[in-house]
């Protein structure tokens, strides 16, 4: 890689934080956001109730509102479905004196079940999404797609194009373990897209020390990915933009700060799929 390439990179950083920091100013950002704070953070304990269930019965589940929240959002939980059950703490006010200061104290005087449906029991309006699909289908895209999965499978991590599992939402996976999948059913340019993501995921996060909460990991997989499809000619942004603004929350430092990193990682994976080329 000469010098030429190492300022392709930088820009296409730049790009990346360029386009976040516009979309993060966008009303379809405010849109999303609103959307977002619109579904309840469950506590530990219930999410794990909430899994048991959903084990139960077999199903997957992604995302949990209660059925008047759906109604708001536009759209209705299926007449027969079976809510899944959550813990709400019944709570209680009382003013207490202290230092002659007058304060509310809050307390919690028991437990009720509540119920609450997970999204793939609802049908209506589709909910706001900042990450579009890509779309573009070509002979060139799918012989770097075969390239790269070719790479992989010859550093330890082999790649298959599996039927995504009823009830999934990712489009692929990364298994520390040494194995990718990406979901077949997507363009080819999605697909090309979402291999390169778990590629990144491989080299950047194989390692328990190189490892930074869920949050950091997307942002670096994702941006190594936009990075990647710049420097080829590839615009990503319709999905890298929402994808990496969702999951750094719309902080433009933590894009700026993983600079290094994803450029390494978008290096190697451009040296690979660039070998056969003539010189640039
Ligand atoms: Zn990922």
């Amino acid at each position: 890689m000469d010098t030429t390439t190492d300022t392709r990179l930088e820009d296409a950083h730049k790009a990346l934080t360029d386009g976040i920091a516009a979309l993060v100013s966008s009303d379809d950002w405010k849109r999303y956001l609103a959307t977002q704070s619109r579904f309840h953070k469950y506590s530990f304990g219930n999410v794990m109730w909430l899994m048991g269930q959903a084990i139960t019965r077999g199903v997957d589940v992604t995302r949990f509102a209660g059925y008047r929240t759906w109604q708001s959002l536009g759209r209705q939980v299926r007449k027969g479905e079976k809510a899944f059950h959550v813990l709400a703490p019944l709570k209680f006010k009382k003013s207490v004196e202290k230092d002659g200061v007058k304060e509310d104290v809050y307390g919690i005087r028991g437990w009720r079940v509540e119920s609450t449906f997970d999204i793939s029991q609802t049908d209506g309006e589709p909910l706001p999404e900042v990450a579009k699909d890509l779309q573009g289908s070509s002979e060139e895209i799918r012989s770097l797609t075969a390239k790269l999965a070719a790479w992989s499978a010859s550093r330890g991590v082999p790649v298959t194009f599996p039927a995504r599992p009823a009830g999934e939402t990712a489009d692929g996976l990364y298994y520390r373990a040494g194995r990718i999948e990406v979901f077949e059913g997507m363009s080819d340019l999605q697909t090309f897209r979402v291999l390169v993501h778990e590629v990144a995921h491989s080299i950047l996060h194989a390692k328990e020390e190189d490892r930074h909460g869920r949050p950091q990991n997307e942002v670096e997989a994702e941006s190594t990915a936009f990075i990647v499809f710049t420097v080829l000619g590839f615009d990503a942004s319709e999905y890298s933009f929402g994808y990496v603004a969702g999951w750094s929350e719309g902080d433009t430092k933590l894009v700026k700060s993983v600079g290094e990193r994803i450029q390494k990682a978008a290096k190697e994976i451009l040296s690979v799929l660039k070998k056969d080329d003539a010189a640039e």
